[in-house]
């Protein structure tokens, strides 16, 4: 702290990200990203776009990105933001498009950004507990607020609200805008884009960082009415006229368009999941029921912040959080078949 720090400075209090070693034969299950890699053509998309080009202006619409994702969701360009990851994609959101004086509804178990978003644009947050399954209770969506924002599936638990819940949840609040963040929907939900065009306070976001394993690349998006894609436009063009730059736009681009790619390695996603869950669950663990890329398990005899240790003792990275509730649970990302065994062979170790 110096004294030239604001008030305001002081007060903050920002998002930890999980951490991102450079050692190289760490088994890295930590951040949810994706082992497949992405798609051969957004590489050669990013490659041919590595010349002088690059000395002007990338298009500060992000048009024909936005055209790729207007047309692989069945929407207009016009209801489509883009920015430099969901990240700051939900930053704009939580500037512009929840009520002050009102509270922000979100799961008390949940991304841990949205309340630092909420100190940084003076949002009042009210966690509103999940049901002891952790699942997430429409009734509980009723009460007065001026916005709600939830993940599905959500994060860090992994399970996922069925659309019909989520429709409810958006049409008992016509007065607020209802954010679902989809970071994760691709690994086993169905979207919520297919309502947009139903409900003018239903905004969706979703990333390029987790189905298309581009997490380096930085590019989020959100789908809703052109008119709440219009204060996020009026928002971003007061803070940077240009959010993508042009190899991000190149290559989200080349994502979209590799249809199969996309198939195959999301499938590859959740067929691991599906035999991780089942070898976790042979070593005794308790595995919450997941429609992400990670799972959110507990050991009913051993300590979870021990076993994140232990594990990175054999050099495999897990997160653990101490928070409330889910301080015996380890979040793990859905990894490849080598680093799930290696994941497994650690923890037998450890057991
Ligand atoms: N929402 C949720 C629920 C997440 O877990 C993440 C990833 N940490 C994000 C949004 C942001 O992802 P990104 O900024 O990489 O798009």
């Amino acid at each position: 702290m110096s004294r030239f720090w604001s008030p305001f400075v002081k007060d903050l209090v920002p998002y930890v990200p999980g951490e991102q070693p450079r050692v190289e034969n760490l088994v890295k299950l930590n951040t949810n990203e994706n082992p497949y890699g992405p798609s051969p053509r957004v590489i050669e998309a990013i490659r041919a776009e590595l010349n002088d080009s690059l000395r002007l202006y990338p298009a500060p619409n992000a048009d024909t990105l936005k055209a790729a994702i207007a047309d692989h969701y069945g929407v207009e360009p016009s209801q489509v933001f883009v920015g430099n990851g969901s990240d700051e994609v939900l930053a704009h959101v939580f500037h512009g498009l929840f009520q002050h004086g009102r509270p922000l509804l979100f799961p008390d178990i949940t991304y841990s950004f949205y309340p630092v978003y909420c100190g940084l644009y003076g949002i009042q947050g009210q966690p509103v507990p999940l049901a002891e399954d952790f699942t997430l209770r429409v009734e509980d969506y009723r009460q007065p607020n001026g916005g709600i924002i939830f993940p599905n599936p959500n994060a860090p638990t992994g399970v996922l609200l069925g659309l019909e819940q989520v429709e409810a949840i958006v049409a008992a609040n016509p007065e607020s805008v209802v954010v679902v963040d989809e970071a994760y929907i691709d690994f086993g939900g169905e979207t919520a884009i297919s309502l947009v065009g139903r409900y003018d306070n239903l905004l969706v976001t979703q990333t390029l960082s987790k189905s298309r394993s581009l997490a380096g690349l930085r590019v989020g998006l959100a789908v809703g009415h052109a008119d709440l894609i219009e204060a996020l436009e009026r928002i971003k063009n007061s803070f940077n006229s240009y959010p993508l730059d042009r190899l991000a736009i190149v290559g989200a681009v080349a994502a979209f368009e590799d249809h199969d790619w996309f198939e195959q390695t999301r499938q590859a996603v959740i067929a691991s999941r599906q035999r991780l869950t089942a070898e976790l669950a042979e070593l005794g663990f308790d595995v919450l029921p997941s429609a992400a890329n990670f799972i959110f398990a507990r050991h009913p005899q051993h300590d979870a912040a021990t076993l994140a240790q232990g594990l990175r003792e054999h050099k495999v990275i897990v997160r653990h959080f101490r928070a409330a509730r889910i301080e015996q649970f380890l979040r793990i990302t859905i990894g490849n078949e080598a680093q799930n065994k290696a994941l497994l062979a650690a923890l037998r170790e450890l057991l």
